[in-house]
């Protein structure tokens, strides 16, 4: 069963899989198109991993996920770091000219440098935008052995309910996209808002998405219609360094809403209130949350079990948004105690 699972994962990948340039000067791209991971290559992925007996690194990935027959339930499922988050999303021109400022030196991002933090975001944005495309495909998909796979995973209704939401995603990235390379095009790197934090220890969480969230700090819920209008969404880029935690939160300027949330942010007194909202802000909005096995694994089943029951209640597009509380939200990823020891 799970090898013929994981045939028909393989199989869907392979369907979903996009090979295109993200930037907009398409005249300048020189193929092919390089595959690289949506987080930072060598440094953050590696800073999560945890070795298993058989000397095999491994991660988790909320998107990853495998039934536990032991304890019956839909768990976390260890990913080696090449499937947790490759992306084909730059020629291998732009990959290398785009971001040698941040990549030739890994640990060099400064949140005071505008280039740094607009470098991040428009990378996590490319790869939301290019997961988006990816998805679009594959629900469009006329090949009958892809079809024969979703028709065993989703009922009609399911598949065209999920159709329709990448669909009204895309749409909501189209201005952002265009507004984000006119930023790119004129050098402009002080050109979206940003909210970004530095922890001096390491999180053991990534991630690299474009949120659209659905509660302010003080638990206001925000667009609780998923159907209407545009949706103002924030370009999430959580990176874990050797010895430090990068987090970077960019609005585009004329998003209001966001800008009030990143505002609303920055105005938490407390420190520990701050992890806390930030953390359920990723873990609620983000697709592409990476966790390490360190945070994961020492805990309890139950909270196992119970975290894993919250990432299904989101992933359920039929299941009412999560109302942000401090008081019964309990995952802080940016906490100092759960910090990893290198
Ligand atoms: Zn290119």
């Amino acid at each position: 069963m799970n090898k013929k699972f994981n045939k028909a994962m393989s199989k869907i990948r392979s369907a979903a899989s996009i090979k295109d340039c993200f930037h907009p000067n398409k005249d300048e791209c020189v193929m092919p198109i390089k595959s690289a991971h949506s987080l930072q290559r060598q440094g953050s992925l590696k800073t999560l991993e945890k070795t298993d007996d058989k000397g095999n690194a491994f991660l988790y990935v909320h998107s990853e996920r495998e039934h536990n027959f032991k304890n019956a339930f839909y768990d976390l499922k260890p990913v080696g770091r090449r499937i947790a988050t490759t992306f084909d999303g730059f020629c291998s021109f732009h990959d290398t000219e785009l971001f040698k400022i941040i990549e030739n030196e890994p640990e060099i991002t400064d949140i005071n440098n505008d280039e740094h933090l607009f470098l991040h975001s428009y990378r996590s944005f490319a790869i939301a935008y290019h997961n988006k495309m990816e998805h679009l495909k594959l629900y469009e998909s006329k090949d009958s052995e892809i079809n024969e796979i979703l028709d065993q995973m989703y009922t009609k209704s399911q598949r065209n309910d999920a159709l329709e939401g990448v669909k009204m995603a895309i749409n909501d990235l189209k201005k952002p996209k265009e507004a984000i390379d006119i930023l790119l095009n004129s050098n402009n790197f002080s050109g979206l808002e940003y909210f970004a934090i530095e922890y001096d220890y390491t999180a053991p969480v990534g991630c690299a998405s474009f949120i659209t969230p659905h509660s302010f700090p003080n638990g206001k819920m925000i667009q609780m219609n998923a159907y209407s209008n545009t949706q103002s969404s924030i370009i999430t880029t959580v990176l874990p360094f050797s010895d430090r935690t990068v987090v970077i939160l960019a609005a585009l300027s004329d998003d209001q809403l966001a800008c009030d949330i990143l505002n609303s942010i920055d105005d938490i007194k407390y420190e520990l209130k701050q992890q806390k909202f930030l953390s359920f802000f990723i873990f609620e909005g983000a697709e592409n949350v990476v966790v390490s096995p360190h945070f994961i694994d020492i805990k309890s089943l139950k909270w196992r079990k119970d975290y894993c029951e919250l990432i299904n209640h989101i992933a359920d597009n039929h299941t009412p948004f999560l109302n942000y509380n401090e008081k019964t939200f309990h995952i802080n990823y940016f906490d100092k105690s759960n910090a990893l020891l290198h």
